[in-house]
């Protein structure tokens, strides 16, 4: 499987300095090979190399490999800005408001190189990348999650925030997920946090509070609008959206290690519940919870992917309704956001610890939830009644103690 690792790289102010011209010259590049390639409609790297690739060597001074790569850079951007486009316009058609279309692309003057093996490889610790002053080789710091068994496939060099970086496109063979013992079932939830059937609950307190001192922020930054505070604007946006992916990162790893560790695969429930569950909304905070609500969703499940951990997506029906005790299923056991009590039995339980229960329990039984009953006597259905379809009854009770 394929995943993107960020990688700090440590440069002396002589090094910078090449770097940023090295970024200059390739970017300047860029811009002489897009207006064309947009004026001829030619996209295609082959074609775009034919008719540019020896003016771009020749005027540039790069070497035969950088100058390919510009021109790859243009003709990569041409074609996923006009399948962006593409998807756009289904929805503005649908919408029947006008159609975009593409229009000539340019490149920032630091904007991203996208190195290949040939003109950058990475080594233990340090990274032996072409620049404008020839090769040269700068340590890098290895953050936990990078693979200890990777080949990568590609990297680019970004700078950001006053420091380089290598993104770097690894890829890492996929282990044959062992056959689980049981479940960690995982509640996630788009405004709240992520909990799991073991009880644990990652909280999204600290990151709500950051988000709110970042939203405070903007709102003044916006109001005075000048250019410099729309710059700090956009740099603080970035700085938000990093720390809540790398909160993310912490807490996938979490997770996959419960998982990993006791040998246990992972429950997560389809997007229908949180669907159920979340009324659609566009605000600003809502659409950042949803951003960082599938980050996380996606996080768990290419670690779990790369730890050999088995992801089972389960029916995400009525998990937060469901008595993880006793399986009965009624819209008013969640009496609050926090609480859950069953209006059966009288169990009673943190709601989202109840919802992972539920999630787990049905990852093992790998049944449709979709059960008839009390007609059918209380007796679990491995198929949906066919007198009465899929309608929700009740389910067994289901063994959720140590598991
Ligand atoms: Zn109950």
């Amino acid at each position: 499987m394929q995943s993107v690792t960020k990688l700090r790289l440590v440069a002396s102010p002589d090094e910078r300095q090449t770097l940023f011209a090295t970024m200059e010259r390739y970017n300047a590049a860029c811009n002489t090979v897009s207006p064309i390639a947009a004026s001829v409609r030619q996209f295609s790297n082959i074609g775009l190399q034919k008719r540019l690739y020896r003016h771009v060597r020749e005027t540039f001074g790069l070497s035969a490999q950088m100058a390919q790569l510009a021109i790859r850079k243009v003709a990569g951007s041409y074609r996923s800005t006009r399948e962006a486009i593409k998807e756009q316009n289904k929805v503005l058609a649908a919408l029947g408001k006008p159609l975009k279309s593409l229009t000539e692309l340019s490149f920032r003057e630091h904007g991203a190189i996208c190195y290949d093996a040939r003109v950058l490889s990475l080594g233990r610790s340090r990274v032996s990348i072409w620049t404008l002053d020839g090769r040269i080789k700068l340590r890098y710091r290895k953050p936990d999650h990078f693979p200890a068994v990777a080949t990568v496939k590609q990297t680019d060099l970004v700078y950001r925030d006053g420091a380089f970086w290598l993104y770097a496109t690894v890829e890492t063979p996929d282990i044959e997920p062992a056959e689980p013992s049981g479940y960690l079932g995982v509640d996630l939830g788009v405004v709240k946090n992520a909990t799991t059937s073991d009880g644990v609950t990652f909280s999204s307190d600290a990151t709500e509070k950051v988000r709110q001192r970042y939203g405070r922020l903007k709102g003044v930054l916006q109001k005075v609008g000048t250019r410099s505070a729309k710059r700090k604007l956009q740099k603080i946006s970035g700085r938000e959206h990093r720390f809540k992916t790398n909160t993310n990162h912490v807490i996938s790893k979490r997770i996959v290690c419960a998982a990993q560790g006791t040998k246990r695969g992972i429950a997560l429930e389809d997007l229908k519940g949180i669907l159920l569950r979340t009324t659609v909304t566009k605000g600003q905070r809502e659409r950042h919870h949803k951003w960082a609500f599938h980050q996380l969703r996606s996080f768990i499940e290419y670690k779990a992917r790369r730890a050999g951990v088995q992801v089972q997506v389960i029916d995400g029906a009525y998990t937060s309704q469901q008595c993880s005790a006793c399986g009965s299923i009624h819209p008013d056991n969640r009496q609050t956001q926090a609480a859950f009590r069953c209006l059966a039995c009288g169990h009673t339980e943190n709601a989202d610890l109840n919802a992972a229960r539920n999630i787990a329990a049905r990852a093992a039984v790998n049944r449709p939830i979709a059960i008839c009953s009390p007609d059918t006597g209380g007796e679990v259905e491995s198929q949906a009644c066919k007198e009465h379809g899929a309608t929700y009854g009740i389910m067994p009770p289901t063994s959720v103690g140590g598991s």
